[in-house]
């Protein structure tokens, strides 16, 4: 179904091409956190992570999180440590902090794209927004229980898909 279908599948944020992003003219990347930026067994994103960011800004693009997590301190404290603009308790997948997200960073949503490594809450809240969509494969296997549950519908609706680099 294409309301949960993404524009890519890459199977990790450090490896989305930066100039691929410049091409489709995107001046803000909004990025989940848990798991698409942090893993869930730790509470900082990895260097490789860091320095794709790093670079994200040098190319002159911003980011922002928007992550459904509700230990507003911890995503918080990520946003700062990832130089990154945050909205917490997002309720993803409604479209709503989505949104906040553009307005909060100054774009329209055919400037932005959203990262995450969920169906059910990122890419599905990005293409109600509006907003074009990367999924990534979860960075661990740690992982709240009911997203536990949501992936056994994500691994029928990703039955098949191919993700890039691996
Ligand atoms: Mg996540």
């Amino acid at each position: 179904m294409a309301i949960f279908g993404a524009t890519r599948y890459i199977h990790a944020i450090e490896m989305i091409d930066i100039d691929w992003l410049k091409s489709l003219g995107v001046r803000c990347v909004l990025m989940d956190r848990d798991n698409t930026c942090v893993p869930r067994d730790s509470k900082v994103a990895p260097p490789a992570v860091m320095d794709w960011i790093e670079r994200v800004h040098d190319a002159g693009m911003t980011t922002c999180i928007v992550s459904n997590n509700f230990h507003s301190k911890q995503v918080e404290r990520s946003a700062a440590e990832l130089d990154s603009g945050v909205i917490h308790h997002a309720m993803k997948p409604f479209p709503f902090a989505v949104r906040a997200a553009l307005r909060k960073m100054g774009v329209r949503p055919d400037e932005a794209i959203l990262i995450g490594d969920q169906v059910y809450t990122d890419v599905w809240a990005g293409n109600l927004a509006g907003v074009r969509t990367v999924l990534v494969r979860p960075q661990c296997t740690t992982d709240l229980w009911y997203t536990h549950i949501m992936r056994i519908g994500e691994r029928i609706i990703l039955h098949g898909q191919t993700f890039e680099g691996e």
